[in-house]
């Protein structure tokens, strides 16, 4: 594995060994498409055949390794498109200025979905050459 951050959790969970090394192939693989692309849960499930569960624990456990930070997107829940983002789920006001619908959204209205980036360590340690 080329992340230290990541072998140091191998080192501690050697049974989510595998997976990690999957995590960080699939880490590099977004890297080479976008500089800083949302890391969803589900779809690193789908693509590691694991359920969403196991997938969010190795994400967390990134995060807690200081490679990967949530972001909590919020959508409109009535068209579906992106509104904004925030650091923390404790950031999100109750309502929502959504443009397009023209009005405020409180949380009946839009939908929250938790995503994970790079850090800014993760950036500067192993993606310096691609950005
Ligand atoms: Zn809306």
């Amino acid at each position: 594995m080329r992340l230290d951050e990541l072998r140091m959790l191998e080192h501690k969970y050697p049974k989510l060994g595998i997976l990690l090394s999957k995590l960080e192939s699939y880490l590099f693989e977004l890297s080479v498409i976008k500089s800083n692309p949302d890391i969803v849960p589900v779809l690193l499930a789908k693509k590691l055949s694991i359920d969403e569960g196991l997938a969010l624990t190795i994400l967390m456990l990134s995060d807690e390794a200081g490679l990967l930070e949530p972001g909590y997107q919020v959508y409109c829940a009535k068209t579906d498109s992106y509104l904004e983002e925030f650091p923390r789920l404790k950031d999100i006001p109750s309502n929502i200025f959504c443009s397009y619908d023209n009005e405020y959204h409180d949380s009946q209205n839009y939908e929250v979905e938790l995503v994970f980036h790079f850090t800014r360590l993760f950036q500067d340690k192993y993606l310096k050459v691609a950005a």
